[in-house]
């Protein structure tokens, strides 16, 4: 722990002079921000902006209150500044991550002045990480939302600047890697001089902070998965109909466009009875959403069945699927249900459909098409009410194309398909999954743990995550369990070594398992571009294919400094493979 995990600032009030950032301060900032009028652009660091007519952001406000009402329309703003606080802090920790925590911890005031909402003035500011202190007293003048709100309806009866405390918590949250709540005391809204806003951890805020709880409604990671979603799911239940664990439920987090399209998708075909097909690489969460599409669907009450078709031996997977009548086979000493008519009037999730075999294929075609199945080693169709949600990590439509499965199931599976991005297409949702996964991991684990170290999060935030959701939820769980009770999680309890963060240290195999990048199973997607490149300069020059192979095997060697196993990690193949290729080739 350095001195780097505190800042400490603590303005004697009430002389009346208004200490807000003075310019200078804020330069590095500014000059990411970049107006490009010929691509009618405006550019903050790597984000687009907007500017938008301040007045016409008050209609905007009030037209939302009238549709949607104050509750939603609250609900809403809190979370939209909630996502551009804690883009912020990505950006805080990427220009300032160097510096002292108090430098970046500014950026947040600093950009949120630069972007035209409020001047902001400490109060008092107190956070030792390693201490878990979190208090943050800040005065905001001219705030942009109490203005709109004064034009549009007068005097409220209670603070109204939503979006800017939404982004205050955000931007706090995501710096420090623990929820932070940030409330407003008073607001100019309610005739009150300027607003005055106070945030602590979420936890330190009791239930004599009057409204603290209603506060906090709105800003729980878990009720970014969308709380329309969430509020119409029925709870998920166990096959003997008892509710799933309430952790396991709420899993779904992300306020990211991406994810939020995903979502509304989710929404939109949940009722109907359509075959879903969910796209999406390995870890991107795609069980979730079919547990969440059952959830909401006409079926949320009838079972959910989940099957990996990949995990399955090939000459066991019809069993499996449709059932056995007994005597099918040697040892198949009673009739059996299949997954099938277990999710009769329920949810079928048939993930990695694409290493369906053909007879598998039929019988699945079969199935959607007519409703009925057979058990093996029966004749009788059985009538069944199924609606089928598949998932793939390949390109379907090429295999079908390439004669690879089945275009006809291809056509039937892809009625209604579904892409879920990976995580480094939604870094906004990473803080969100840090604070859920913190949470979750923290208490099934028996710790505590006050947070993340800011070296930790500004690492968090650079990884590429090539086993999206699921390597990041591994990697906090580690954390979790490596770091010494009371001490927040620092980077080394997340990666192993101190190799520069934006290097894949860690990636996952094809069982989803942690591994070093190194040693992952499933070598990285050889980059396409690079691959055709080589081909065509190897084909011009007519070097032999061997030739090739023992090019790259001896670089590998000699990069490895003689180590066979390293080189063989490097090649993607075993140390036994290296060996023996070397060797044919002498
Ligand atoms: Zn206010």
């Amino acid at each position: 722990m350095t001195a780097d995990d505190r800042v400490s600032i603590h303005v004697e009030p009430g002389d009346g002079a208004r200490r807000v950032p003075r310019l200078s301060d804020l330069r590095d900032l500014a000059s990411r921000l970049k107006f490009a009028p010929q691509d009618g652009r405006i550019w903050l660091d790597e984000q687009r902006m907007l500017l938008l007519h301040a007045a016409d952001y008050a209609v905007l406000r009030r037209q939302l209150l009238d549709t949607l009402g104050l509750e939603a329309t609250r609900a809403l703003l809190t979370r939209l500044g909630y996502a551009a606080g804690s883009r912020d802090a990505a950006l805080a920790l990427k220009l300032r991550g160097r510096k002292s925590l108090g430098d970046a911890f500014a950026v947040g005031p600093q950009l949120h002045a630069l972007e035209g909402f409020v001047a902001v003035e400490p109060v008092r500011i107190e956070v030792d990480v390693e201490r878990g202190i979190h208090y943050v007293e800040q005065l905001w003048h001219d705030s942009l939302e109490a203005s709109a709100h004064l034009e549009a309806d007068g005097v409220a009866a209670h603070p109204v600047c939503w979006m800017q405390i939404g982004y205050a918590s955000g931007f706090n949250s995501a710096l420090f890697g623990r929820p932070i709540l940030f409330r407003e005391v008073q607001c100019r809204a309610t005739g009150a001089p300027h607003c005055r806003i106070v945030g602590k951890p979420v936890d330190q805020w009791c239930d004599d902070d009057e409204g603290a709880e209603e506060d906090l409604r709105f800003l729980r990671p878990e009720d970014f998965v969308n709380t329309a979603l969430l509020k119409r799911a029925e709870p998920l239940r166990q096959a003997d109909g008892r509710p799933v664990d309430a952790r396991e439920q709420a899993f779904m987090v992300g306020a990211s466009s991406g994810f939020v399209s995903a979502c509304h998708k989710l929404q939109q075909v949940a009722s109907t009875n359509a075959t879903v097909l969910l796209l999406g690489e390995t870890g991107v969460g795609k069980e979730r959403f079919a547990r969440m599409l059952h959830r909401l669907s006409r079926r949320a009450e009838g079972p959910f069945v989940a099957l990996n078709c990949a995990a399955i031996p090939e000459n066991l997977l019809e069993a499996e699927l449709f059932g056995v009548e007994r005597g099918a086979y040697t040892g198949a000493t009673e009739s059996r249900k299949g997954r099938f008519e277990r999710a009769d009037r329920g949810t079928l999730f048939l993930d990695e459909i694409g290493t369906l075999n053909e007879a598998a294929q039929a019988k699945l075609l079969r199935a959607l098409q007519e409703r009925e199945i057979e058990r093996v080693g029966g004749s009788a169709a059985r009538r069944i009410d199924v609606r089928v949600v598949a998932a793939t990590n390949v390109d379907l439509a090429r295999r079908a194309r390439e004669g690879q499965f089945r275009a006809d199931l291809f056509y039937r599976l892809n009625v209604f398909p579904i892409q879920v991005p990976p995580l480094r297409e939604r870094r906004d949702d990473i803080p969100l999954l840090l604070q859920h996964f913190a949470e979750r991991y923290g208490a099934e684990h028996g710790k505590h743990h006050p947070g993340f170290t800011h070296r930790a999060i500004s690492a968090l935030l650079n990884y590429d995550y090539p086993g999206n959701v699921r390597e990041l939820e591994n990697l906090i769980e580690r954390a979790i369990i490596l770091a010494p009770d009371g001490a927040p999680l620092d980077r080394q309890h997340l990666f192993e070594s101190e190799l520069s963060e934006t290097d894949p240290v860690l990636a996952l195999d094809r069982s989803g398992a942690i591994l070093p990048a190194g040693l992952a199973t499933a070598p990285a997607e050889a980059d396409e571009a690079l691959l055709s490149d080589l081909v065509e300069r190897a084909l011009d020059a007519a070097v032999p294919l061997d030739a090739l192979e023992l090019a790259a095997m001896k670089e590998a060697v000699r990069r490895a400094d003689g180590n066979l196993s390293l080189a063989a990690r490097q090649l993607g193949i075993s140390r036994a493979q290296l060996a023996y290729r070397l060797d044919k080739q002498k």
